[in-house]
């Protein structure tokens, strides 16, 4: 392929599509520099490119699971695997890389590192430092300096003679500090009026801001003030609904502290750097037809494993009515033989509250072309280099259709949407907010009043209400909705064709800028539907509803968390709450197995599972079936542990504790009969004290020393004898 000299290849490995967004950002930043960037995703490889063909490239990948590349990437991480390729397979390779992980997890951005290792091994070389970003932190905390930092290492790799580089590389860093008459933007921001701005400037600091439309520049004609005590006034258009009313709690006005809506010193007073506004690309051409067809199912280009539908033919609630936590159980008849083995999970596809959308809807100002039949296209006349419709959304729908089941509305909106959101707000107090929100200064902010809290789109819209985004620019950034992944609870040898989840319903309630309570986007769904069935099982009419009990659905293998297939080896099964779920998969299967007359010879190893609830009257789950399974000898023992039940200061509140109490037994199965332990439910504390545990034994019993211990894990983690199937 002929190298043209300011091209490089731009990949991403994307399993929630942050990674993809990222590398949407780094291609209009590279639009802005020069540069031509043609970007794929890794699933592409030897399709659309072929890295032996490249010289540049730069990539970001996410991790998943247990420290596994996303699943569209899987081919592209094997292919470059492979111990045949010579040591000089990519040495002509220059490349950065971003890594995206979550530091709850043991195996912390594994699929970044993994391949940082395997492209320098095959001889490439870095021409800017791999970063790491932390989704227990925000992504954005590391995200924005890399990319910042990437222009100037790709200039410079890429066009090391080009004359007025580094000018363009350092006004980045100094044009907020400074009024720079040179830039048309900052000109603009010169113009607003000092003794009101105290002095304050505020710039977009991209270096090459020559490229904006009219359009972009006229955001900034606006008189920013800074910030000053906002008033609220109550979004007021009449209705009765009870969201809207609620609303009214948000009131911040009189508040000494930073809210949503306010920022005290310094961040008022200061001089803001904002991210670069891509230009507008989708419209959207309407039929007058109304949709007749009601809510279709969704289809999905962008999934990794086919997708079918899933009737669901039970629901129970699993705890009693005074638990804290409402736990269901589902049962699903999988159509088209979709199949899984235990430790698998599936993939829900949801759909957003019908309320929240109307509400949305509603506040977009579109409720009455809600339900025609419209076209989305690319704007003729776009900016945006390269644009293309998003994948995730189908060309022809309704916006009742869009906003229900393609689009995140509750995903707290990036910077890059608050970007957009301050040229569609004519307040000028509400704009020098959402400047700050997204601004480099406002990082703190940022964090704490709407990535912590979860502010969606709406409570955004609801707190600012002199913003009123265009639905083609919400419908560009906003990103795809995302199907939910369950542990199946049962075995396909048990009941073929079926499958089961159990889960908690989510209630998130409302504060902290979040303007009504909520219930999670799958959960508070499949609770909806809960109700449904029983009431349908309760009038006794089993064809009406018949639709609604249906799912959509797709399986997603584990590649490790699987019984080994050798039946002697013993089982250490640690899973608090819904972490039992794969557990009771694992044990109907070896039940199962026990009848084939392919097992018929074999001895199967003992099996113990570490259960914790907080109460045995309120949330004990599977307690009759675990009795059950340990009554025919299926589980050799069953330990649990009730964290608020009064008991003496020896009996065990959590799993942890009933792990220590039997150190020796657990040291003997793990040391002398080779057993594999399997850690199942959350990941932000549970599984860090459970692996904490296990080293505390090792110690204490073995007498390691704290990094001998260490070492003794990560072996047995290497030696896929300790597995974790663990979540946020
Ligand atoms: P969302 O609308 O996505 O909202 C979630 C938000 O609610 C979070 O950001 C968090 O702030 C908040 N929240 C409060 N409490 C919780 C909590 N306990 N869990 C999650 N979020 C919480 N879940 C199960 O219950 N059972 C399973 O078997 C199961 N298996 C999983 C298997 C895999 C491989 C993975 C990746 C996840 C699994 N999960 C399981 C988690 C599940 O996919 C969803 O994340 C969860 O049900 C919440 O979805 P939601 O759409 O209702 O909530
Ligand atoms: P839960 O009901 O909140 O808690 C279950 C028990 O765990 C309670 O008794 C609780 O006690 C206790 N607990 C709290 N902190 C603990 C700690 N540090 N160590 C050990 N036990 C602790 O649990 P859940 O909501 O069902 O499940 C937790 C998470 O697992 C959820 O986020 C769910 O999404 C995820 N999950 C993931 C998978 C998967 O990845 N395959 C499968 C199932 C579930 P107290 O409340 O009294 O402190």
């Amino acid at each position: 392929m002929p190298e043209k000299k300011n091209r490089f290849l731009l990949l991403y490995g994307s399993q929630t599509g942050q990674a993809e967004a990222i590398t949407d950002e780094i291609r209009d930043n590279s639009v802005v520099h020069g540069l031509d960037c043609e970007r794929h995703c890794l699933s592409q490889a030897e399709k659309k490119f072929t890295l032996e063909n490249e010289t540049c490239v730069v990539i970001v990948t996410s991790t998943t699971g247990d420290g596994e590349p996303p699943e569209t990437a899987l081919k592209f991480f094997r292919r470059l695997k492979k111990r045949t390729l010579p040591s000089d397979h990519l040495s002509h390779l220059n490349y950065a890389l971003l890594g995206l992980g979550d530091s709850n997890y043991t195996n912390f951005c594994n699929a970044g590192k993994t391949l940082d290792r395997r492209l320098e091994e095959l001889g490439a070389k870095r021409f800017y430092p791999s970063g790491w970003a932390d989704d227990a932190v925000g992504l954005e905390l590391a995200v924005e300096p890399w990319i910042e930092g990437l222009f100037p290492a790709l200039l410079n790799f890429l066009s090391p003679d080009l004359p007025n580089k580094s000018d363009l590389c350092c006004k980045e860093a100094t044009c907020s500090m400074k009024e720079d008459t040179s830039n048309p933007v900052d000109n603009l921001d010169c113009k607003r009026d000092k003794t009101e701005l105290n002095g304050t400037t505020i710039t977009n600091c991209h270096p090459s801001t020559n490229g904006h439309s009219k359009e972009e520049r006229d955001d900034y004609n606006g008189h920013d003030t800074p910030s000053s005590e906002i008033d609220r006034k109550i979004l007021d258009n009449g209705s009765e609904d009870s969201l809207e009313r609620k609303i009214e709690g948000i009131s911040l006005a009189n508040t000494q502290e930073p809210s949503l809506i306010k920022s005290v010193q310094p961040l008022c007073d200061a001089a803001v750097t904002v991210p670069l506004l891509t230009p507008a690309y989708l419209a959207l051409k309407f039929n007058s037809e109304e949709n007749v067809g009601g809510t279709s199912f969704p289809f999905d280009k962008t999934a990794a494993t086919a997708i079918s539908r899933a009737t669901v033919i039970s629901a129970d609630i699993l705890t009693s009515e005074d638990a804290l936590k409402k736990s269901l159980k589902l049962r699903l008849e999988l159509e088209n033989e979709m199949s899984y083995q235990p430790g698998d999970s599936v993939s829900v596809y949801c759909q957003n509250d019908a309320k929240e959308v109307e509400m949305l809807l509603k506040r977009l100002n579109v409720l009455d072309t809600a339900d025609c039949v419209c076209e989305i296209e690319l704007m003729k006349d776009t900016k945006k280099a390269k644009a293309v419709i998003p994948l995730h959304l189908p060309n022809v729908s309704t916006l009742r259709n869009l906003f229900t089941h393609y689009i995140d509305i509750r995903a707290p909106p990036k910077k890059s949407v608050i970007r957009q959101l301050v040229k569609e707000t004519t307040n000028p107090q509400e704009k020098r907010r959402l400047q700050e929100l997204c601004s480099k200064q406002g990082m703190a902010d940022y964090t704490s009043f709407i990535r912590n809290p979860e502010i969606s789109i709406l409570d955004l819209l609801q707190a600012f209400p002199s913003c009123q985004p265009t639905v083609e620019r919400l419908l560009e950034s906003l990103p795809k909705l995302q199907p939910r992944p369950y542990s199946a609870c049962s075995s396909p040898l048990k009941t073929p064709n079926q499958l089961d989840i159990v889960f908690n319903v989510i209630n998130i309630p409302e504060g902290d800028g979040r303007s009504f309570s909520r219930q999670g986007v799958c959960t508070g769904m499949l609770d909806k539907l809960t109700v449904d069935i029983q009431s349908r099982q309760k009038c006794e009419d089993p064809k009406k509803g018949e639709k609604i009990c249906q799912l959509q659905v797709s399986a997603r293998p584990s590649q490790f968390f699987r019984l080994p297939s050798d039946v002697s080896v013993p089982l250490i099964m640690v899973g608090p709450g819904t972490g039992v779920a794969p557990f009771v998969g694992f044990l109907q299967h070896r039940e199962m197995q026990k009848t084939c007359p392919e097992y018929a010879d074999q001895v199967f190893g003992e099996t113990f599972l570490f259960f914790g609830c907080r109460n045995q009257s309120q949330d004990y789950l599977f307690r009759e079936e675990l009795m059950r399974l340990q009554e025919i000898e299926i589980l050799t023992k069953l330990f649990v542990s009730f964290s608020r039940e009064n008991k003496s200061a020896d009996e065990p509140k959590y799993v942890q504790d009933n792990l220590l109490k039997n150190a020796e037994l657990l040291l003997d199965l793990i040391e002398n009969q080779e057993a594999v332990i399997y850690v199942c439910g959350d990941a932000k504390n549970m599984s860090k004290d459970v692996n904490q545990t296990f080293m505390t034994i090792l110690k204490e019993k073995k007498g390691m020393s704290e990094s001998q211990a260490k070492s003794h894990v990560t072996k047995l983690r290497l030696d896929r004898r300790y597995l974790e199937d663990v979540w946020t």
